[in-house]
C-alpha cells in the first residue's frame, strides 16, 4: 500500500508494456480493461463479481452521477466506493464526452458548457472546475481533465480549435485538482487523426504535467483503421514512465492492436452491454445466443472458459433464459464477457512480460479466425 499513485513499468515488449499502477486502494495491473459502472453499477453485476473476472479498477461516469443521485449526495454517503461496495480504485471520466452524446441543448464557451439533463430536461453547467469538483465528491482515485470532443469527421479548423479549447480546459483542470495525495489526474490529447495537432497537444499537456495521459477523441466513428493510424505514432508522444490511456476502446481485436501500439488502460461498456443484447464474445470470435443453433446444444459458450456461464450451464440454458427474458441471462452474459476481456488482458500481460507478445497475438488472431464451434 502507498500513500501516492505510481506507474512500475515491468517489462516491455517491441511497443507493448506491463506493469502495475500502485494507488492506496490497491494495485492496478497493465495492461488494464475497466469495466463501466456508468449509474454505481457495472449492470447485471455484483461487485464482488465484477472482481472475481479479474478487473483490478472500474470506471464511473461523471455525467450520469452528477444528474442523478448528485455528487453531493453521494459525498454525504461517504463517496463512490463506500455507495456502490467496490473497494478498489475507481477512474471517473470527467463528463465532457457524455455532455457531447447525450445531453440536449449544449451551448459551448470558454467557461465551459451548459446543457439540459436527457433524464429530466433540467439545465446543468459543466466547467473544469466543477468537473474537479464533482470528481473530488465521488472520491475517485483518478480523475480525468474535463474536455472537449469533437464528432468526427470534423475539419482540421474544428479540431484543432476544439483541441486548443481543451488545452486551457486542462490548465484549469490541473489548477482546480490542486495537490490531492493519493489521487491522480490524468490530460486526455486531443488532435482528431492529424499528425500536427496530436503533437501540440501532447506538447500542451506534457508542459503542464499529469499523472498519467488519455488519448482521447478515438473510438468515435473513425473506424479501425484511422483509429490505428493514430495509434502508430500517438502514444510515442507521450511520457516513457506514465500510463497511457485509451478511452472508449473496445472490441478484442481493438484492445489488442492498441496495448500493441504502447497502450496501458482501455475502458468500454461493450462486454456488459453485448451480454445484455445477447452477444457473447468468445476465443472463437462472437456468437449470438439469440441464435436458433442454440436451442439443443448442451455444450458451454466455451470449453476453455472458467467462469460461472461456462462452467455451470449450456448453450440451450443460455439461449432459453435469453428468449424468455430472465434477468440470469444478463448477468451470466455479461460474467463471461467480462471474464474473457480479463482473459484477454491477462494474457497479454503474460505474454509481454515473456518477451511472446507476437506469438500470442497470433494465436488470438487464428483462433478468431477460425470461427464458432460447429453446429451439433
Ligand atoms: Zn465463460
Amino acid at each position: 500500500m502507498t500513500a501516492q499513485i505510481s506507474f512500475e513499468m515491468q517489462a516491455r515488449d517491441g511497443l507493448a508494456r506491463t506493469g502495475v499502477i500502485s494507488t492506496p486502494r490497491g494495485e492496478i495491473r497493465t495492461p488494464a480493461f475497466m469495466p463501466v459502472g456508468t449509474a454505481a453499477t457495472v449492470k447485471a453485476m455484483m461487485p464482488e463479481s465484477v472482481r472475481a473476472t479479474g478487473a483490478d479498477i472500474l470506471l464511473g461516469n461523471t455525467y450520469h452521477l452528477m444528474l442523478r443521485p448528485g455528487a453531493e449526495r453521494i459525498d454525504r454517503l461517504g463517496g463512490l466506493h463506500k455507495f456502490m461496495n467496490w473497494d478498489r480504485p475507481i477512474l471517473t471520466d470527467s463528463g465532457g464526452f457524455q455532455v457531447m452524446s447525450l445531453a440536449g441543448l449544449r451551448k459551448l464557451t470558454e467557461k465551459g458548457v451548459t446543457f439540459k439533463s436527457h433524464i429530466d430536461g433540467s439545465k446543468h453547467e459543466l466547467t473544469p472546475e466543477r468537473s474537479m469538483e464533482i470528481q473530488k465528491l465521488l472520491g475517485s482515485d483518478i480523475v480525468m481533465c474535463f474536455d472537449e470532443c469533437p464528432a468526427l469527421p470534423a475539419t482540421d479548423k474544428a479540431v484543432a480549435e476544439s483541441m486548443r479549447l481543451s488545452m486551457r480546459w486542462a490548465e484549469r483542470s490541473k489548477e482546480a485538482f490542486g495537490d490531492r495525495p493519493g489521487h491522480a489526474l490524468f490530460g486526455i490529447m486531443q488532435g482528431g487523426v492529424t499528425p500536427e495537432l496530436r503533437e501540440e497537444s501532447a506538447e500542451a499537456l506534457k508542459a503542464i504535467g499529469f499523472d498519467g495521459y488519455a488519448v482521447g477523441g478515438l473510438a468515435v466513428g473513425e473506424g479501425q483503421e484511422a483509429m490505428f493510424g493514430v495509434l502508430d505514432y500517438a502514444p510515442g508522444l507521450l511520457p516513457e514512465d506514465k500510463p497511457r490511456y485509451l478511452m472508449g476502446v473496445g472490441k478484442p481485436d481493438d484492445i489488442v492492436g492498441a496495448v500493441k501500439r504502447g497502450i496501458d488502460m482501455m475502458d468500454c461498456v461493450l462486454p456488459s452491454r453485448s451480454g445484455r443484447t445477447g452477444q457473447v464474445f468468445t476465443r472463437c470470435g462472437v456468437l449470438n445466443i439469440k441464435n436458433a443453433r442454440h436451442q439443443d446444444d448442451p455444450r458451454p459458450l466455451d470449453e476453455a472458459c472458467t467462469c460461472p456461464a461456462c462452467r455451470h450451464y449450456s448453450r440451450a440454458y443460455l439461449h432459453h433464459v435469453f428468449r424468455s427474458q430472465e434477468i440470469i441471462s444478463s448477468m451470466l452474459l455479461t460474467w463471461h464477457n467480462l471474464h474473457y476481456f480479463q482473459d484477454i488482458m491477462a494474457g497479454m500481460r503474460e505474454a509481454i512480460a515473456a518477451g511472446r507478445f507476437a506469438e500470442w497475438e497470433a494465436g488470438f488472431h487464428a483462433g478468431r479466425a477460425a470461427g464458432d464451434i460447429e453446429p451439433l
